[in-house]
Order: C-alpha cells, then sequence, then structure tokens
C-alpha cells in the first residue's frame, strides 16, 4: 500500500468535516439528487450548476417523472448546460430504472454502471456518497491532487493514469467512502488549484504532499498536448416575418446539438449581397438583410466562428418552424451556441 496516500485519509477527512459546503443534493444524499448533480457538473462549475439543479428539480423531482418527460421539455431544461447527449441519456437511464429495478436505484457500483450515460467516475460518486460503498470517484480535481501528493509524472489525459490511481484509491478507502470522494473532488476544486497555485499554505495535506514540498505543483500534474482541433464557419440568419416571428428548425437526431433546434445558417461567410441571393434562391422574399453580430462557441474537438444577419422575408415557406419570441424563450431548446446570436440582437 502506498504509505503517502494512506496518511491522507485521515486530515482530508477532518477538513472536510469542517470545510465541506452546503449544497442542495448534499442535504440527504439521494441517489437521484446525487447522480443528477454529478451529470451537470461534469463540465460546469458548482456555482453554475445551482440554478439549473433547482430548476432541473421543480420540473422533474424524481426518477419517474424523469423517465415520463417529454424530449423538447427535457432539452429545454437542459438548455445552455451543452452536452445534451448527456440529458437524453438521463431518461434513458430512469426508464431503465423504472423497468428493470422497480423503479428503485441500483444500490451498488457495478449496477450503476450498466445504466445509459453513467460511467465509472459517477458510478462511483452514487456508490460511495449514497451507499458508502468503497469505491473511488476519480475526475479532473481528483487526479490533480493524488498525482501532486505522490509527485507522479504520468500523463493524467490517459485512461491508464486513472485506472492506476483509481486502483491506489481503492486501497485506502475508509468507511466513510462517499465523504472521503467528496473531500477529494473539493479539495481539487477550492484547495489545490490548476495551472500551478495550489494554496498550500492551507491544505490539509501539505505535509504529505511531494509536490509541494519539492516545489513541483507548476509541472505537476502533466497533461499530454491537447489534440488539434477543428474550426467551421457559420453564417447565421434570424429570419424574421413582417409580424415578428422568427425562423427555426430542428437539427437531425445524431451528430452535434442532436434534435436541438437551431436558426438557419450555411457553412461558410459571405458578402451580404452573396446571401441576399441566397435567401432569394430559396425562395424566402428577403426585404432587407444586415449584419447583427459574430460570436464564437468552442465544442469538445471544434470552435465555431459565427457571422450573424437578421433579415426580413416576406414569403416564410413551409421549410422552417415560425415562432414568437416568447414561443422560442419557453417551448424550444436552442443551444447556446445560437443564444449566442439572438441575444441582445432580439428584443
Ligand atoms: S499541499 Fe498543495 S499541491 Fe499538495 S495537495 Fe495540498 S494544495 Fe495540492
Amino acid at each position: 500500500m502506498n504509505k503517502s496516500l494512506q496518511n491522507i485519509v485521515k486530515p482530508l477527512l477532518n477538513w472536510f468535516d469542517s470545510h465541506k459546503r452546503d449544497l442542495p443534493w448534499r442535504r440527504d444524499n439521494e441517489p437521484y439528487h446525487v447522480w443528477i448533480s454529478e451529470i451537470m457538473l461534469q463540465q460546469t462549475r458548482i456555482e453554475a450548476v445551482m440554478r439549473y439543479y433547482e430548476r432541473f428539480m421543480e420540473a422533474l423531482p424524481d426518477v419517474k417523472s424523469l423517465s415520463e418527460v417529454d424530449d423538447d421539455c427535457l432539452l429545454k431544461l437542459w438548455e445552455g448546460l451543452g452536452y445534451y447527449n448527456r440529458a437524453r441519456n438521463l431518461k434513458k437511464a430512469a426508464r431503465a430504472i423504472i423497468s428493470d429495478y422497480e423503479g428503485q436505484f441500483p444500490g451498488a457500483f457495478a449496477e450503476l454502471k450498466k445504466l445509459p450515460g453513467i460511467g465509472e467516475y459517477t458510478a462511483g460518486a452514487i456508490a460511495s456518497i449514497c451507499f458508502d460503498e468503497k469505491v473511488p470517484a476519480v475526475d479532473g480535481n481528483v487526479l490533480r491532487v493524488i498525482a501532486r501528493v505522490q509527485a507522479s509524472r504520468e500523463n493524467v489525459l490517459l485512461p491508464k493514469t486513472k485506472k492506476v490511481f483509481s486502483e491506489e484509491l481503492r486501497k485506502i478507502m475508509p468507511r466513510h467512502a462517499g465523504a472521503f470522494n467528496e473531500a477529494l473532488m473539493e479539495l481539487g476544486e477550492h484547495v489545490c488549484l490548476p495551472n500551478g497555485v495550489p494554496l498550500c499554505d492551507v491544505c490539509p495535506l501539505r505535509r504529505y504532499c511531494i509536490a509541494s514540498r519539492e516545489n513541483l505543483t507548476a509541472e505537476i500534474p502533466m497533461r499530454a498536448k491537447k489534440l488539434k482541433r477543428g474550426r467551421k464557419n457559420l453564417s447565421v440568419f434570424i429570419l424574421l416575418t413582417p409580424d415578428g416571428r422568427i425562423a427555426i428548425e430542428k437539427r437531425p437526431d445524431t451528430g452535434l446539438l442532436p434534435g436541438m433546434y437551431q436558426l438557419p445558417n450555411i457553412e461558410g461567410f459571405y458578402t451580404e449581397e452573396e446571401l441576399f441571393a441566397i435567401l432569394r434562391d430559396r425562395e424566402l422574399s428577403p426585404v432587407s438583410l444586415s449584419y447583427t453580430k459574430e460570436a464564437k462557441h468552442v465544442f469538445t474537438h471544434v470552435d465555431w466562428y459565427m457571422q450573424g444577419y437578421t433579415a426580413e422575408v416576406n414569403a416564410p415557406t413551409e421549410r422552417f418552424l415560425w415562432v414568437t419570441q416568447e414561443e422560442l424563450n419557453t417551448s424550444y431548446p436552442l443551444p447556446t451556441a445560437f443564444r449566442k446570436i439572438t441575444e441582445k440582437s432580439l428584443c
């Protein structure tokens, strides 16, 4: 057993006892609450997740309501969080819990992992926090803390490193496994900060941390070079009818942002004359077109560079849905990428 790791258990639990934050999903350790919060937190910080979480719980308070929710309503609740497949998987998993587990959340790590959208990390978090099963839950924050405590130079972006760290943590899991996992995550988020600026002076693990002692926190954790990102240029239209309706259309069910709604758009950048001609060729009878704004949106492997245009059209073709602004805000999930174009352009 790794001695430096074994040493961290007690001080970490003591620290967590007095520093843990009061979060809505921590109040009862209900699996449904922990599950939804963990999925929301996968790419978003706690402060931002709070309002999404509360809105979600108000609309879908339990597994049953989630299993029965209409897809558009679900995606609307998820709007702004991105990674919409996660929302779809939540519903699939809820249906599986209803059909295969008689509506009761499975309580074991191995069973949890069989549910759609629940991987090692989320299964570990739910099993340990809600059922105190002695399994680790290793996210980016935990990887950073463990790499620094041991001064490990393994590349933390490799699955192999995650596997090795998980195995080491598994050997030292205490009885209060959930508190231990949450403590590691919280320490990584608030104390053992990334980019070489950890708050070692206030860290309960300082005595045992090799990276802190040897002044290596700027270079550990080691991260491999990032993948080359793609780039896509898009011309995006806010098409308005004389009575103020806006054109939207549904995206395909596969690929990026599946099944969400979008503003009409075409790949590439064009002059205003060219765009006017494109709208005319599509028989929309444009009467005016003007440049509105530009925006960038970053996805996992691609960046969208968007130039937005507002056009008044006289012939709203059936190819699009023509909705009021209120309907757009309340009933149709429009991804953040397109909201960046509508923001401030529509009053
Ligand atoms: S002592 Fe510093 S580097 Fe080590 S775990 Fe604590 S905050 Fe991170």
